[in-house]
């Protein structure tokens, strides 16, 4: 989608630090880290929030979890254990409008959240 940054991130047209890349999706690290691990996952393909999901989108979806699962095992962070999160809409705090999956780890995460 024109004008989207995470499509531009996803097709390589915005540099970004990346971990992991394939097909379908991108993950690399936030720009405003909120953990001492804090990551993005996005598929390429726009997709404006969870919201936007349908049955279609199920094997994106596994393959996200996945991705996510075998990057926390790399980076040691699966022990301690880590939080996936998608915000959505102004309440939800989404500020991005494509979907992104946040992955925070490193410390323990407060809850309820904010
Ligand atoms: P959200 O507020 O849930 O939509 O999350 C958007 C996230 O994208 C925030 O945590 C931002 O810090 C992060 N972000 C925005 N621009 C960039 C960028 N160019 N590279 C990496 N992360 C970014
Ligand atoms: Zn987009």
């Amino acid at each position: 989608m024109k004008n989207c940054l995470f499509c531009k991130i996803g097709a390589g047209e915005i540099p970004s630090n990346k971990l992991y890349e394939d097909d379908t999706l991108l993950a690399f690290y936030d720009i405003d880290p909120q953990a001492p691990v804090h990551f993005l996952v996005i598929p390429k393909q726009h997709i404006g929030s969870a919201a936007a999901l349908t049955e279609q989108d199920a094997a994106l979806v596994g393959h996200v979890f996945a991705v996510i699962a075998e990057l926390c095992r790399k980076l040691g962070v699966e022990e301690g254990g880590y939080r996936i999160v998608t915000n959505i809409g102004a309440d939800g705090g989404q500020s991005v409008p494509h979907l992104h999956f946040h992955v925070l780890a490193g410390r323990s995460l407060a809850w309820p959240p904010g």
